[in-house]
């Protein structure tokens, strides 16, 4: 086990690696423990620090013969003999060591790690790649157990994912995009926050207004350049923040902007994540059914009045009923309704509770997040205490997914982020049909991805090398408001990506 005061040493030959063993280590110690040296001379023999993991690519050797040593631990890695050349071989040698590194940091501490080795965000995609190359799922489902150390329950999901995703990603034709448009104010911030969106003062703070406008000029530009070269909206997505922090008046501009460019009969789906309950009135959600919003998502995170106020969330329980009932009233044909599991103070008898309020709404899509508590987030900063341990954390994970299975729900979408509540991840689900599409879209990276407003990255796909080139937008919503005003839309940026894909 690790002393808390030690540091946990890093020795590496070269840099390839470094961020790929740094993010596993990670899993197992603390950030703040880790020191990564990188000098050519080091090799399996070599007197380090303790603990210390020592990676001796042998890279002089020719024999592909590597090891691994933590401490007085030392393992062979072996691999094709020219894996340096090539890229496949490098590759392979990129996977086994990286499960060799798992395999002696869970002699030194054992860590229950559902994913394996994997630290990226897109399980899924992997397991659509190993889909294509193996064709049957049970060959699938083994190497990424064997080779990413991934649980069966987590790989046999991913699998059923990609799978259900399938239909949807060969359904995407060419010159089709899908647009972002994102609106980064919310009435407070919460305290586990670690996205750039900004508290305002009220529906009144100039913020707002000023925002808007800017937004506007961005995505006139985009709306033109789009219809300039015939491509066409797929799906779009209004996302925050909180869009509905705008009045009805000014989702109204917002959506008027964009039939003006557009007959929004024509996507195949519009989302608003309407997000806080205490925003959404019966006046904003005639504005979205009068322009064709058929998915909506109204995000409660927990229905503990408690919790909701110890993570300054500042809306009740009854403000989400009200919304939710405002929606199907209106009769929107998706409605999605966001969770959080791992919210402080929060185990599974609140959750319980939680999930057992929302079962009589039987909503047609549910989002769970683990809580991913992020240096930027107050949660975090103010260190407060997360309580729950790992395997907490996949017992709530566990009631989550059988709650949806008991109600005819099905996980279509998932992702991962760092430092999330038991090593676990985001999970979409769905009755059958009603997947959100661009949720998929943008998670799989098949389709080029339009980001307008502060922090929106766009993304830009070339079918033919199988790649995706992103594009940030500034973060910060004032310097955002200022370039708007000085260059509007990034034309030569896009016209410049355009020219390098056609
Ligand atoms: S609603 Fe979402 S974006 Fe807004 S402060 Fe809370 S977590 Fe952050």
């Amino acid at each position: 086990m690790t002393d808390k005061n030690k540091t946990f040493h890093i020795y590496l030959q070269d840099e390839w690696l470094d961020y790929e063993i740094r993010e596993l280590v990670r899993l197992f110690v603390d950030l703040d423990e880790l020191k990564v040296t990188i000098a050519a001379d080091i090799d399996k023999n070599s007197p380090v620090a303790k603990p210390g993991l020592v990676c001796d690519y042998g890279v002089d050797d020719g024999s592909g013969r590597s090891w691994l040593r933590l401490n007085d631990e030392t393992i062979e890695v072996t691999h094709h003999s020219k894996w340096q050349q090539h890229p496949e071989y490098k590759k392979q040698a990129k996977r086994k060591f990286l499960k060799g590194v798992y395999l002696l940091m869970q002699d030194f501490k054992p860590t229950k790690l559902p994913w394996g080795t994997l630290t990226g965000v897109r399980p899924v995609k992997l397991a659509h790649q190993l889909i294509q190359h193996l064709k049957a799922d049970d060959l699938v489902i083994s190497t990424l157990q064997d080779t990413y150390a991934i649980a069966e329950d987590k790989a046999r999901l991913v699998t059923g994912i990609a799978h259900l995703q399938n239909p949807i990603l060969e359904s995407i034709t060419e010159n089709s995009v899908s647009l972002y448009i994102g609106i980064p104010l919310c009435p407070s911030r919460c305290s586990y926050c670690s996205f750039i969106s900004q508290a305002v003062s009220g529906k009144d703070d100039p913020l707002i207004a000023a925002y808007l406008e800017a937004l506007l000029m961005e995505l006139k530009g985009a709306l033109a350049w789009l219809n300039e070269r015939q491509w066409y909206l797929d799906t779009l997505y209004i996302g925050g923040g909180t869009p509905s922090i705008l009045t009805a008046t000014q989702i109204r501009e917002l959506m008027e902007t964009l039939s003006n460019a557009w007959p929004l009969s024509s996507p195949r789906e519009i989302t608003f994540e309407a997000g806080r309950p205490d925003t959404i009135t019966e006046e904003k959600l005639k504005v979205l059914k009068e322009y064709q919003v058929n998915r909506l998502s109204i995000n409660p995170q927990t229905l503990q009045p408690d919790t909701l106020k110890r993570v300054n969330r500042c809306h009740t329980v009854d403000e989400f009923y009200e919304a939710w009932q405002l929606a199907e009233n209106l009769g929107f044909q998706t409605v999605n309704l966001d969770l959080i599991v791992g919210l402080p103070g929060e185990g599974e008898d609140q959750l319980m509770s939680t999930l057992n309020a929302i079962k009589p709404l039987t909503p047609a899509n549910l989002t769970v997040h683990a809580l991913a508590l992020k240096r930027s987030s107050t949660l975090k900063t103010d260190a407060v205490k997360h309580q729950l341990s790992d395997n907490e954390s996949e017992n709530m994970m566990n009631r989550i997914y059988s709650f949806a299975k008991a109600q005819g729900l099905i996980p279509y979408y998932l992702y991962r982020q760092k430092e999330m509540a038991g090593h676990l991840e985001n999970v979409g689900f769905s009755k059958p049909g009603q997947e959100g599409l661009y949720n998929i879209l943008m998670m799989e990276e098949k389709q080029t991805i339009m980001g307008i407003g502060a922090g929106a990255v766009s993304k830009l796909y070339y079918p033919e090398t199988n790649r995706i080139e992103r594009k940030p937008n500034v973060k910060n919503i004032h310097v955002y408001i200022e370039r708007m005003k000085l260059h509007g839309f990034d034309e030569a940026g896009w016209n410049k990506a355009f020219s390098q894909k056609s």
